[in-house]
């Protein structure tokens, strides 16, 4: 057996047990999944429990999104119960075991690792930020490694009842969100915690204790030290969990916003109106349950600065498609130094930023192919949250919205009709001519 799998320094604390009577969870409103993996964890003779997220929401009765498992056994120990387990993760290694479409997340138990100075399975660098967290410990340790009390209860399907180490019951009753432990420890630990404190606080409608807010303003800037691709993820769960305005009203409130796009806005609390429309529309989507796609939203947050740099350029020459491109592209690499952007979805922010001066061209082939453009969608979607700011561009944008619901025949009557767009008479080009090679 690994020998980092026996607790440490094991604390004697037992939990508070609150029993099904009054915390009122019922076990079918767990997976079954879940409930297999602890029971055959359970019947090995670990110890497993339900834990985190999905407890905090059953109990908040909100639809948890997964079900997570944490357990005595090692990642080796669960690879080896379960056919259908594999190990991943090396900041934070832990089993995945499959069944279909779903993924039970089973955890070892993980502990604080202090007094352990030369441990290698834990590394904690110059200001305490915490980069690897393989230490495994006791049940109580891993519930006090946890960030929010509220996140920190664990239920046993055998028994029904919660295991409370951090006085989290009472905190989810009453809507508190409060961290575990010092919070300026907390949060120099994990800066991310910031940014989970105002996603909970927000997603879950939570009070936030007076101790846990406090620090928040000051600290931001400890976001600065966070890899830019663990940002991405957190700005994912942030922007795409059905409350982006509120959300970004938060950030902004808590001097967050500027550590992940600085120098974007003014004033933040003012911003364009097209990013508070892009914001609502995100949400009002996700509610209908339609598609979103972040490089919507990053198109939206940098159109700002991509447009004043590309009518820069234009000045200078530029062709405008070609300005927004390279614009586009300046925006997004100086982006890329605190938030990056994966690739596929940078290069949606760039088509829909590209697509706009071809709205313009409304005659002749253009408009056609533009309509049947892969992106045109995400990109007329994106035109029309633009009329707000720039009026000029209503009429532009009824037409493209008139032209998507009319038949072919009408369509090709609109196109031939429309205001602007070059000469509208179809250039047939005449078969030049070869002409005699000069005598140069
Ligand atoms: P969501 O429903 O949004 O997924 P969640 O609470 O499940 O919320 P996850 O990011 O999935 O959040 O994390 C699962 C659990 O792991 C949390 O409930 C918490 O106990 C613990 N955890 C996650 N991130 C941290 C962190 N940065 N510091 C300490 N504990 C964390
Ligand atoms: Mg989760």
């Amino acid at each position: 057996m690994n020998s980092s799998s026996v607790p440490r320094s094991a604390t004697p604390a037992d939990p508070v047990i609150v029993p099904r009577a009054e915390h009122g969870i019922q076990r079918r409103q767990i997976s079954a999944n879940a409930l297999k993996v602890i029971e055959r964890l359970q019947q090995a003779g670990f110890d497993a429990y339900l834990v985190g997220g999905c407890i905090r929401d059953l109990l908040l009765a909100t639809q948890p999104k997964d079900f997570d498992v944490a357990t005595s056994a090692t990642p080796e120990e669960i690879r080896e119960l379960f056919r259908n387990a594999r190990l991943i993760g090396r900041r934070f290694r832990l089993a995945h075991v499959r069944f279909g479409r779903e993924i039970i997340e089973v955890a070892t138990f993980r502990g604080t690792g202090e007094g352990d100075a030369d441990d290698a399975d834990r590394v904690i660098e110059d200001g305490g930020r915490v980069t690897r967290d393989n230490v495994f410990g006791s049940e109580a340790e891993d519930a006090r490694r946890r960030d929010f009390t509220i996140n920190a209860l664990m239920y046993d399907p055998a028994t029904e009842t919660l295991r409370d180490h951090v006085d989290g019951y009472t905190d989810v009753r009453q809507r508190r969100l409060r961290l575990i432990g010092d919070p300026v420890s907390r949060y120099r630990e994990d800066p991310v915690r910031l940014l989970r404190a105002v996603r909970f606080m927000v997603k879950l409608d939570l009070g936030i204790e007076p101790q846990t807010a406090g620090p928040i303003v000051s600290m931001a800037p400890l976001l600065d030290g966070i890899p830019p691709a663990r940002l991405f993820d957190e700005i994912l769960k942030l922007f795409l969990g059905g409350h982006a305005w509120p959300t970004y009203q938060a950030l902004v409130r808590q001097a967050l916003w500027p550590e992940l796009f600085p120098a974007l806005f003014v004033d933040p609390a003012q911003p364009p109106k097209l990013v508070e429309n892009a914001l609502k529309n995100t949400d009002q989507r996700i509610a209908e349950g339609l598609p979103v796609t972040p490089g919507f939203l990053f198109a939206a947050f940098l159109w700002q600065r991509v447009k004043a740099r590309a009518d820069e350029l234009v000045e200078a020459g530029e062709a405008p498609v070609e300005a927004l491109a390279a614009a586009g592209e300046e925006a997004i690499v100086a982006q890329a130094r605190k938030v990056a952007l994966h690739r596929r979805f940078s290069t949606i922010a760039k088509e829909i930023w590209c697509m706009q001066p071809r709205f313009e061209k409304r005659r002749g082939k253009r408009a056609m192919r533009l309509i049947n453009e892969r992106r045109f969608r995400a990109a007329y979607d994106f035109l029309l949250l633009r009329v707000d700011e720039e009026p000029e561009l209503a009429e532009l944008a009824q037409w493209w919205t008139d032209i998507q619901d009319v038949a072919h025949e009408e369509r090709i009557s609109m196109i031939q009709s429309a205001p602007g767009g070059g000469s509208g008479k179809k250039r047939r080009r005449r078969p030049r001519k070869r002409k005699a090679p000069s005598a140069q």
